[in-house]
């Protein structure tokens, strides 16, 4: 288009060149006009003076003669170059006439000096002459008018020949350079705007590789944008092992609970803003019942069962705001956000104890402990931690399966029971245990034998009674060595008795663990050369229901008894046994709790439980213990209910040596 401008711009140049040539061709016939009417007249005048006989001068004749010459000159000047053609042949006409006037004037000139008389007969001449010119250059005026006019036209007609050819190009142009524009646009100005936002949007959490756009394409475009895709891709990937490393350090790999490093952020956080009086957070301390019972008994495997399974109803049991965390191998942990308490922890403990039931239904059976403690304003998160832990401690202490709520109380009692644990390693060695005999007699108060009961004077605390240390025993597991230490002592005491009298001991469930326990026992009794007929065993009902160790316990009291011994269930009344538990476990007396001796003559119903365990058991052929008689009163109507035999204050307090030590000792 700029070309076809130039080449416009440069003809319209040219034409109007032409045109002003032209003009100047026409200019100079004028001048030349001009200068041939000056000389026609003066020529005329002089002739005639000079035919009128007047004096005109040589040098007015000279004169004459002179612009005679200057004229031919004028019209004899070279023509300009770019005169047209059809003009040049016209143009030399009109000079060869200016030349034929020019020598008709000399001609005259001469013969109005010389030859007057003859001015006439040469007057024709130069008039013909004279007219020749005129004819010319009235001819060539007009065809130089008609050539101006015709160039003229010809430029108004090329110039808006040329305007239209202009905007037709300067169209076709615009056109071309929008086609042009539109496909750098779309090929690509449009794909680097994407990839560009792409890059700037880049969030590698929520942008998928494949949104990349122009993946395919073979270009240099197409090359940017698999490099933007290969760093996507790697961003994400160290996105997902980062994610996956940030989940390992927060979280437990088998149940996907959070772990304890995210359980002691939480409760840091919860309690970062201090408690309030009405809401306060939880901690709930949870340990599995038993846990290594689990494992030998179904694998590790099942261990992972049993741990996932804990995991699932806990969780189900949570509130939303509430975190369940693994935060040991078989302990768990819920801190419970703010809520008015304790009424808050209780509901939650509600939910919890009959989502346990469901797991002690299970395919693989478990139990737990739970410890809560309620935040108190001030404590740091380790406080109330190690308050669940402790309430935990006491829960398992208990006897396991059961919850305990944190109170200062139980703080001193934990750490007693830590300080009794620890000690309690040494006491046999240390000669602070020994053991007290309590009778045991007929109705009619005849003693048949004596029950060794374990005794412990602590060094600094004094006498502690068995009910507080024997549960320490059992969670540290030195029940067992104790027990056996025990069986010696009353074993060698048993033997220097009475030939008649015998011997009742007491067997932790946590002893039946041992599956030796019956071999051991049998063992040290044929050394003191004990009978096994004068042997008696006391069981609790919780050793009855230890469902996994049944068997074993059914085994080491079958071995017992096929030794001669009699079993006794303790404290029958007070726990869980099912009747059928009575039969399988094939127990051969049932002592009935001194709970129920002590207000059976003031309370009806213990009266008749008394009774009714009397007539059960004989009706079973089980021989029957009344536990605890204190009074005449309780012995006289034990014996109206046909109780077989009685224990308790009334026939004598436990003492420590009924041989070797008086009857007046007093009792421990
Ligand atoms: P237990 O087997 O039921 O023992 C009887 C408990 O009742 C004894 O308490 C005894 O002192 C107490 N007692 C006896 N007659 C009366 C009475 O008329 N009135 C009252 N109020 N109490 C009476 P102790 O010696 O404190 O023993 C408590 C428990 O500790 C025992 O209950 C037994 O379960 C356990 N225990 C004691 N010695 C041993 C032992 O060597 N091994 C095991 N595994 N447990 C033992
Ligand atoms: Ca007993
Ligand atoms: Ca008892």
């Amino acid at each position: 288009m700029i070309a076809q401008g130039v080449r416009i711009g440069g003809d319209g140049q040219a034409a109007n060149r032409r045109i002003h040539s032209l003009a100047n061709l026409l200019r100079e016939q004028d001048r030349q006009d001009s200068a041939q009417r000056r000389l026609r007249l003066a020529l005329g005048d002089e002739t005639r003076r000079a035919e009128q006989d007047e004096p005109v001068s040589a040098a007015r004749w000279q004169e004459l003669s002179a612009q005679l010459d200057s004229f031919a000159s004028l019209t004899a000047a070279a023509q300009p170059d770019d005169v047209p053609p059809e003009i040049t042949g016209t143009l030399a006409q009109a000079r060869l006439a200016a030349m034929n006037f020019v020598g008709a004037g000399h001609g005259l000139i001469d013969t109005a000096q010389h030859d007057r008389a003859r001015i006439q007969d040469r007057m024709p001449a130069f008039v013909a002459a004279l007219k020749d010119l005129e004819a010319a250059r009235t001819r060539t005026r007009e065809l130089l008018n008609r050539t101006i006019g015709q160039a003229v036209d010809d430029n108004v007609v090329f110039a808006d020949e040329s305007v239209s050819k202009f905007i037709l190009g300067a169209v076709l142009a615009c056109l071309l350079l929008l086609l042009v524009a539109l496909w750098l646009h779309i090929r690509v100005i449009a794909p680097i705007v994407a990839i560009a936002g792409r890059l700037r949007n880049f969030d590698p959490a929520t942008i998928a590789c494949a949104d990349v756009p122009c993946l395919d394409r073979q270009d240099e475009l197409g090359d940017l944008a698999r490099g933007l895709f290969e760093y996507q891709k790697a961003v994400e990937d160290r996105q997902a092992a980062q994610r996956r490393i940030d989940y390992l350090a927060y979280h437990d790999v088998l149940t996907g609970l959070p772990n304890r490093l995210q359980f002691e952020r939480r409760l840091q956080a919860e309690l970062a803003g201090g408690q309030s009086e009405d809401w306060q957070a939880a901690v709930f301390a949870i340990d599995l019942d038993e846990f290594k019972e689990i494992n030998d008994l179904h694998g590790h495997p099942g261990g992972d069962v049993a741990l996932k399974h804990v995991g699932a109803l806990l969780q189900q049991c949570a509130g939303a705001d509430d975190l369940v965390a693994r935060v040991g191998g078989d302990e768990f942990a819920i801190i419970q956000a703010p809520a008015p308490q304790p009424q808050g922890a209780r509901a939650l403990l509600a939910h919890l104890a009959s989502a346990m039931a469901e797991g002690e239904r299970a395919a693989i059976p478990f139990k737990v402990s739970i410890g809560v403690a309620v935040a108190a304003p001030g404590q740091t998160p380790d406080d109330v931690y190690k308050a669940a832990d402790v309430a935990l401690y006491r829960a398992k202490s208990d006897g396991r399966n059961r919850a305990r709520f944190y109170d200062a109380g139980l703080q001193e009692e934990v750490r007693l029971g830590r300080v009794l644990a620890r000690d309690l390693e040494h006491a046999a060695a240390n000669g602070e245990l020994f053991v007290a005999y309590q009778p045991i007699a007929t109705v009619a108060k005849q003693i048949v034998g004596y029950e060794a009961l374990l005794r412990w004077h602590h060094p600094t605390l004094g006498m502690i009674s068995p009910t507080q240390f024997i549960p320490v025993a059992e969670a540290s597991g030195a029940i067992n060595q104790i027990g056996l230490w025990m069986a010696d002592q009353a074993l060698a005491a048993a033997a220097r008795w009475s030939p008649e009298l015998t011997l009742s001991l007491n067997l932790s469930p946590i002893q039946f663990r041992e599956a030796g326990l019956g071999i051991d026992l049998l063992k040290l009794a044929e050394r003191h050369g004990m009978p096994g007929s004068r042997l008696n065993f006391e069981v609790t009902e919780s050793a009855t229901l230890l469902g996994k160790n049944r068997n074993m316990v059914l085994d080491v009291l079958r071995h017992l008894q096929g030794a001669g011994a009699a079993i006794a269930m303790d404290d029958f009344g007070t726990g869980h046994s099912s009747l059928s538990d009575l039969r399988d476990f094939g127990f051969d007396m049932l002592k009935i709790d001194r709970t129920f001796v002590a207000s059976m003559l003031e309370d009806r119903s213990s009266a008749l439980i008394v009774q009714a365990i009397i007539g059960l058991g004989h009706s079973l052929g089980k021989a029957i213990v009344a536990e605890g008689v204190e009074t005449e009163a309780q012995l006289s109507r034990l014996r109206e209910w046909n109780c077989d035999r009685i224990q308790g204050y009334l026939i004598g307090r436990p003492m420590p040596d009924t041989v070797t030590v008086p009857a007046r000792v007093a009792s421990c």
